[in-house]
């Protein structure tokens, strides 16, 4: 395989009327090494159906290979983005100190529990808390300040991507571990998220099928970026049940609906508390129902529960500490919900390819 046989390869890939799907000049460059094969396209946004179709007539006709097209700075793997029956999933909080981060690492440790291989990237910019949360400190990779831009958005064969930490079975990758200061983030902004939290899903040799991203915290323009620009195959909501906490959920809401992120669900946190006299059952909020109003199902609840936080500080989370009390079932039932949202979501694009 090389750079004009995949070349000529896309040029046969034409409409009804004959018309090549993808014109030469919409070709910027075809890189071919042993094993990957990544087309660079027009900065220009390409049709999903048409990255669709280029991909999977290219990886029928380059067995073993594979394939990636890149385009505007996206990038498309197959599937839903990061490749055939792979998914990243974003957990959004809105409101801050919901719980988000903590939710995402135990929906990552239960689903790798599973069976699944399973990422988790922090990818909260202002306080990325997910290393410490799962024990893992490193030292020697650290850089002060920034990713050189040209690092950042430098496309890797698949042997030369850094490799992500492991810890407690998960791969593990951190905003935290590229970008030490907060100052800089402030300064480059919007390119900043969107290419950092890019090169981190892409760019690192993952294995894992599923990646879970602790999303940045707020309804601003980190998470409209990542919205709109990140493989997402689905978003899981975290809110306490106070209606101001949803009320920011809301607004996110509506930034998945434009760009066709689906919500696989939410999780309710801190949803209520058990009597350490007479274990009754307290709400901590009033039980706000905006965002079930607005179609979103609930997953599961998860209490108010201390060792949830000191858990955390130790680095052993709560679902491995505790693996058979009432947080840890709970835990399962979300995550059974999501593996089911899953697989029904692989379905769905084979019911497409097939019809
Ligand atoms: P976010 O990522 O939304 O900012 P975190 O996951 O960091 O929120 O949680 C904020 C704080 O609340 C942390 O100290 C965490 O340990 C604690 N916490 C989260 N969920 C619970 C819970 N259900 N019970 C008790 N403490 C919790």
């Amino acid at each position: 395989m090389d750079e004009r046989a995949v070349r000529e390869l896309l040029a046969a890939l034409t409409d009804s009327a004959g018309t090549p799907l993808l014109a030469e000049e919409l070709i910027t460059s075809v890189t071919v090494e042993p094993g990957w094969i990544a087309v660079i396209l027009t900065e220009q946004p390409v049709p999903r159906d048409v990255l669709v179709r280029a991909h999977s007539h290219l990886s029928a006709a380059c067995a073993g290979y594979e394939v990636e097209l890149r385009c505007g700075g996206r990038v498309f793997r197959g599937g839903y983005g990061f490749g055939a029956k792979r998914h990243v999933i974003a957990v959004i909080g809105g409101k801050g100190g919901v719980g988000k981060s903590t939710i995402a690492v135990s929906l990552s440790l239960t689903l790798a529990a599973m069976g699944f291989r399973v990422g988790v990237l922090d990818g909260d910019l202002n306080g990325p808390d997910i290393p410490h949360m799962l024990g893992v400190h490193p030292k020697k990779d650290r850089q002060r300040g920034a990713w050189p831009r040209e690092r950042v958005n430098a496309i890797r064969a698949p042997q030369s991507r850094r490799k992500p930490y492991q810890r407690w079975g998960l791969e593990v990758m951190s905003v935290g571990f590229v970008v030490t200061e907060r100052a800089p983030l402030a300064a480059t902004g919007r390119w900043l998220v969107s290419s950092l939290l890019r090169n981190l899903i892409f760019d690192v040799a993952w294995t894992a099928d599923i990646i879970v991203i602790d999303a940045p915290p707020g309804t601003g323009e980190e998470i409209q970026v990542m919205v709109r620009e990140l493989p997402l195959s689905g978003a899981v909501f975290v809110t306490t049940p106070q209606d101001l906490a949803q009320m920011d959920a809301e607004r996110t809401l509506a930034h998945l609906r434009e760009h066709d992120v689906p919500v696989i669900g939410m999780v309710q946190n801190m949803a209520s508390l058990s009597c350490p006299h007479c274990a009754e059952s307290i709400d901590l909020y009033g039980a706000s129902t905006r965002l079930e109003d607005a179609g979103v199902r609930v997953l599961g609840r998860i209490p108010f529960d201390t060792r949830l936080s000191v858990t955390a500080d130790r680095g052993l989370p709560l679902v491995l500490g505790d693996p058979r009390g009432p947080v840890a079932y709970e835990f399962a039932r979300i995550s059974a919900s999501v593996r089911r949202w899953l697989a029904d979501r692989d379905q769905q694009l084979l019911d497409a390819a097939a019809a």
